[in-house]
């Protein structure tokens, strides 16, 4: 046996692996993530290094190989357990270790500490007096300008000294030749939070917040860290009771990360963090520069913080006693990294809590159908928050049947029951959000008429149209002609769905020239801070109406909104896709939660084709409970997942023919390795985008019942795409469970 390790993770750059031999001392008392010493370089310099892997075949020379000298002595450091990490992502969602370890290990950039030098004053008050008077005496202004300001502040940032007080290098140097003051440095971090510390309000928790922060707080005292999922209606406090499981687990000594989907998106959940941790939180995002990056990793090795908040990347906090990691909004798809490894956080954050003895808490009000699966199936501990913690009630919802309003004979975008809505409300000066779902918009073709959606007959999901005048099915490539005709009613209204906010900004505008409209999308946040711009301004209640994409259902409290209207329900949900269902219910219910946040009761118009879809349905009757035991069924009964779990493999190239051979011998070694065991091979078929920047696109799909079936099968091909130099040509990438087809 050998072990492939690298070298001193933190200085030297990433892309080598070393193989040592194991000594008949260490064999069998290794394990990967682990810290050894190994003789490395010309002079056999000991240091140390990661195991990452074991090969049973050398590839080098064997009379070179050195051997590992033995197991580090400061047994698993920090970086020790992210890179056991990085091991299980590699293997549980594919591509190299080097990948895996990129995504985990806070790098070293080449870039220069920032280190800030204080000027401080060595004498006394007395001493400084007569030393001032001595300056003013010989008219040595400069001095006497630095000395009295030292002695308002004995400690001065040197900055301020040399650019607010202009006082050149040569003067500070002069007073601390006389002994008077002295330049230090002191390496700061770059810290990123610009808001000071503030008092929290005092809140009395719920009985339903109580019992849930009891539960997990008893487990954790007997030591059995565990998964639990809150599942809370929109407003019924959740995130406060992340905050109180946090101070606890922060009490106790040890360290909590929490997930968000987005800083701008939820700005306002990561200030309320700020209010009450206050410096001992920081934040992680992608506008941090590199050096601020890695400064906020060093803060928390370092144990100068207790929380760290961000998107899925701050899972991997180098923290050294990491107690909890809590998911907000868990059902989000931004949690799924589109980047090899396509890890999903929930997932790493459950295995990295097992490996370190910490607790995972997922919180959402409408969970993802894998977080209910597993909490039904008792992996996961289900805490219920089923009351608003003031006790608002929800809001009303109504839905409109957009085929009646056709018969009606109104066009427009608005239905009569919204417009009527709309006018009260403008009436009342409340404020109105209208929020078209474009999501997932994949050129589905519907009857406006009937509402009728054409689907793939094998797969149950919807057809998407191709420029090439094609229905396309995404899933097993089914291809039929588009029609002219509604087959169901004969209608000659079918075709695509589309419609955009800016027509939806024009139609308001125009329908109630007096209502102030604000609109958000992704041209008019373009600019930086344009989130926070536009959200500020609704909330100072500059604007009546806010129309935008799901950007404007997100986690946002504005008291005075008691209108939301829903303009386009289906437009997620005959998305070519699985998840379309699930997707469209979670934003139904996030976006009805936005309406009668404050005192008034809320209200909201969901518009659609399908009124009777189980989604819409059950979305109008904020009925998570029925949803799920639909949508469950569905999973069931097409084998999607959670119920059994998908594969997808996504192959591309530059040449179409090598591609279509490539995809051909993949699928027959598939079928070959698979054996007897039921896997099912789909495709390959050709994605929504079939081509991007001249590279063609495939997708072959495996799914099965076990996840570790898909694992070993990933594994083969992986090893059958490594020896075969014909898949040279290729990018061959791996992704399970996929948050969306291809
Ligand atoms: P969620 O995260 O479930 O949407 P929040 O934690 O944001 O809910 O709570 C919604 C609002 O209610 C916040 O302004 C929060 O401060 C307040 N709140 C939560 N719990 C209580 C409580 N027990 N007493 C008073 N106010 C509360
Ligand atoms: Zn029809
Ligand atoms: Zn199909």
């Amino acid at each position: 046996m050998f072990a492939n390790i690298i070298i001193d993770i933190t200085h030297e750059k990433l892309d080598k692996i070393f193989q040592y031999k194991i000594p008949s001392h260490l064999e069998g008392r290794l394990t990967a993530g682990m810290e050894v010493v190994v003789p490395f370089g010309r002079g056999n310099r000991l240091t140390k290094g990661y195991i990452i892997g074991f090969a049973d075949k050398c590839d080098y020379d064997l009379t070179k190989l050195k051997e590992i000298q033995d197991i580090s002595q400061k047994g698993i450091a920090i970086e020790g357990k992210l890179v056991a990490l990085a091991a299980w992502m590699k293997e549980h969602y594919g591509g190299t270790m080097i990948q895996a370890l990129k995504m985990v290990l806070p790098i070293r950039q080449q870039e220069k500490e920032k280190v800030k030098k204080k000027l401080r004053l060595l004498l006394d008050e007395e001493e400084g007096k007569k030393k001032l008077d001595y300056y003013l005496h010989k008219n040595q202004r400069a001095r006497a300008r630095l000395l009295s300001a030292l002695l308002d502040d004995p400690v001065l940032d040197y900055e301020l000294v040399n650019k607010k007080l202009n006082i050149p290098l040569s003067v500070v140097r002069a007073l601390e030749e006389q002994g008077v003051a002295v330049l230090e440095s002191e390496r700061v971090y770059r810290n990123p939070v610009k808001q000071k510390e503030q008092v929290q309000k005092q809140i009395t928790f719920t009985e339903e917040q109580q019992e849930a922060i009891a539960r997990f707080w008893q487990d954790y005292g007997r030591q059995q860290y565990g998964v639990y999922l809150i599942h809370g209606v929109t407003g019924s406090g959740k995130t406060e009771v992340y905050i109180e499981m946090i101070r606890r687990v922060a009490a106790a000594g040890r360290q909590a990360i929490v997930l968000i989907p987005e800083i701008a998106l939820t700005f306002q959940t990561v200030m309320r963090f700020y209010r009450c941790f206050g410096s001992r939180v920081s934040i992680m995002h992608s506008r941090l520069s590199a050096g601020e990056r890695y400064d906020q990793m060093m803060r928390a090795k370092e144990g100068k913080i207790d929380v760290m908040i961000g998107p899925r990347s701050a899972l991997f906090t180098p923290f050294p006693d990491l107690g909890l990691v809590v998911i907000d909004e868990e059902h989000e798809n931004t949690y799924k990294s589109e980047q090899v490894p396509r890890y999903h956080a929930r997932e790493t954050a459950v295995a990295r809590a097992k490996m370190e003895h910490a607790s995972v808490v997922l919180g959402s009000a409408t969970p993802s159908l894998e977080a209910m699966y597993r909490a039904k199936a008792g992996r996961y501990r289900l805490l219920e928050l089923k009351n608003r913690s003031g006790h608002q009630e929800m809001a009303e919802v109504h839905t409109v049947d957009l085929r009646q309003e056709l018969k009606n004979g109104n066009r427009s975008i608005l239905s009569s029951k919204l417009q009527e809505l709309i006018a009260d409300r403008l009436e009342k000066r409340e404020q109105i959000m209208l929020f078209l779902n474009r999501r997932g918009y994949a050129g589905f073709v519907s009857c406006r008429e009937c509402g009728y959606v054409v689907k793939c007959p094998h797969c149950d999901v919807s057809l998407s149209y191709h420029r090439n005048g094609k229905l396309v099915c995404h899933y097993c490539g089914h291809e039929e002609e588009k029609q002219e005709l509604c087959p169901q009613c004969g209608s000659r209204h079918i075709g695509e769905f589309r419609a955009g906010t800016e027509k939806i900004e024009e139609i308001v505008k125009e329908q109630f020239p007096r209502a102030r409209v604000l609109r958000m999308d992704m041209d008019t946040t373009r600019e930086k801070d344009g989130h926070e711009k536009i959200l500020a301004a609704f909330a100072n209640e500059e604007a009546d109406v806010l129309v935008g994409t799901q950007m404007i259902v997100k986690g946002h409290d504005f008291p005075n909104v008691t209108l939301v209207g829903i303009l386009a329900a289906d437009m997620s949900l005959y998305a070519d896709d699985y998840r379309a269902g699930e997707r469209t219910f979670q934003l139904l219910t996030q976006a009805a939660g936005r309406a009668g946040r404050g005192q008034k009761k809320g209200e909201a118009v969901i518009q659609t084709y399908s009124p009777k879809h189980y989604a819409i349905v059950t979305a109008a009757a904020q009925d998570y409970k029925a949803f799920y035991e639909e949508e469950i069924r569905y999973r069931e009964v097409m084998g999607y997942p959670p119920v059994e779990n998908l594969l997808a493999v996504l192959v591309s190239c530059r040449e179409e023919e090598l591609l279509e051979t490539g995809c051909r011998f993949l699928k027959e070694y598939a079928l070959r390795v698979k054996g007897s065991v039921p896997v099912k091979l789909i495709g390959p078929a050709s994605p929504g985008i079939g081509k991007i920047n001249d590279i063609y696109r495939k997708v072959l799909y495996l799914k099965t019942e076990r996840y570790d079936t898909l694992v070993r099968m990933k594994n083969r091909l992986e090893q059958y795409i490594e020896v075969n130099a014909g898949f040279n040509t290729m990018r061959i990438q791996f992704d399970f469970n996929p948050m969306h087809v291809f």
